[in-house]
């Protein structure tokens, strides 16, 4: 079977996931799809294909080499969808040698994907582009990733001639929610590294996240009945004002950095007359860049209550996650073959950065060095998300020469 039909196949099941949902995987409906998965698994041959009580599907193509110390890699690709826009009755539609107008979605007139605004889109005139038709998104995020690991399984097992170690393949729930890893055994799944297919542009290959913590400030004053409050109502809203007023106006922020330039974001204010709490999202691509960002905050509050006596404040900080670099630039080939496996299928590597980050980020923390790669997918969590049907090929191929290329230098 085709990527593509796989692909169409996956995107129809709604498999959005919701961050209030205490359960896990946070929504029944994502089961739906992991289930079918290890029944195809089964049917093309990966005869261990299982799913454990959390919803993870795991499964092995078992090593065709002769060679002992060809080491286990995993593939990794996750089934849920964002809870930011609808994942209901997607209904995709293949736009076959698209010739490079405006792609009008039916469902939504103003829903128009323009080569002028998309820059990716301008590399793609003659491909078969894959949208969805405008009141949902399409979930290429990541079902791409879904379709191209079991259609490079499927490859695997019908060629044994092709010498690779074993590959070891899992499908998770709950990414998009920050809950992809929680309860991934990584002794269990038993390889030396994994790659998440899930990065946008053909031939890109990211080694590197930022590093975040999370911040809260808290600003305590005093509350009084306001008409007898004159000189001892000192108010922890207003101290919360000051602090956020005084934050970088120019630089730091999100809407105002890009590349490798890291920022502090508040985002959430809870607040109160007799306690104020700002929460703020703190992120560098270099450790040291959130002390430094941590320090500042901190002066800034402490200024802010200067300015308001009879207020104090209490800065708390917790660590989110950290650059997957740290673990990945300890064993470089990781990633060299990752580029080796891109070039092999014809393309240009691609090397970028997350602003943001992964499941590999965390994994790579818990001992499974984890980088991401193409899977073709594009505006993510939005009406307008596309991939190309050439570019899905494409990842099938690096996965392939992935594995080639592991075996081959063992
Ligand atoms: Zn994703």
């Amino acid at each position: 079977m085709s990527v593509l039909d796989r692909f169409l196949r996956y995107v129809q099941i709604d498999t959005q996931s919701d961050e209030r949902s205490t359960s896990y995987p946070s929504t029944q409906t994502q089961l739906v799809l992991l289930r079918a998965l290890v029944d195809e698994l089964r049917g093309i041959g990966l005869a261990d294909a299982a799913i454990d009580e959390h919803g993870y599907v795991t499964a092995t193509i078992p090593a065709t080499t002769a060679k002992a110390n060809a080491p286990v890699i995993g593939f990794i690709a996750h089934v849920d969808t964002s809870p930011e826009m609808s994942g209901a009755g997607v209904k995709p539609i293949v736009h076959r040698r698209w010739d490079g107008r405006d792609i009008v979605l039916p469902d939504a007139p103003d829903a128009v994907l323009r080569k002028t605004e998309i820059p990716a889109l301008l590399e793609q005139v003659g491909h078969d582009i894959v949208t969805a038709s405008g009141s949902t998104l399409l979930g290429a995020d990541n079902k791409a990733g879904v379709a191209e690991i079991v259609t490079a399984a499927e490859y695997l097992i019908a060629h044994p001639e092709i010498p690779h170690g074993a590959v070891r393949i899992a499908f998770t729930p709950d990414e998009e929610i920050g809950r992809g890893t929680q309860y991934f055994d990584v002794a269990a799944f038993g390889a030396m590294c994994a790659y998440t297919m899930d990065g946008g542009l053909r031939g890109e290959v990211e080694i590197e996240s930022f590093s975040a913590d999370a911040m809260t400030v808290t600003f305590h004053g005093f509350n009084t009945h306001p008409g007898y409050a004159k000189g001892r109502m000192v108010n922890a809203i207003k101290v919360a004002a000051a602090f956020i007023d005084s934050l970088p106006q120019h630089t730091l922020s999100p809407e105002t950095t890009e590349g490798m330039e890291g920022f502090v974001h508040p985002y959430v204010v809870d607040a109160s007359v007799e306690k104020t709490s700002v929460r703020l999202l703190i992120r560098d691509f270099e450790t040291e860049g959130l002390a430094e960002k941590e320090r500042m905050l901190e002066a800034l509050a402490q200024k802010a209550v200067a300015r308001h006596p009879g207020s104090r404040v209490e800065c708390a900080v917790e660590e989110s996650y950290r650059n997957m670099k740290q673990v990945l630039a300890t064993r470089p080939e990781i990633a060299e073959h990752a580029y080796e496996a891109v070039r092999r299928a014809g393309l240009e590597v691609r090397r970028r950065s997350i602003r943001g980050g992964t499941d590999g980020s965390r994994l790579s923390f818990m001992g499974l060095p984890t980088p991401n790669v193409f899977a073709g997918e594009h505006n993510f969590h939005s009406r307008l998300e596309w991939v190309s049907v050439q570019d899905m090929e494409k990842a099938v191929e690096v996965i392939v020469n992935l594995a080639r290329v592991w075996e081959e230098r063992s």
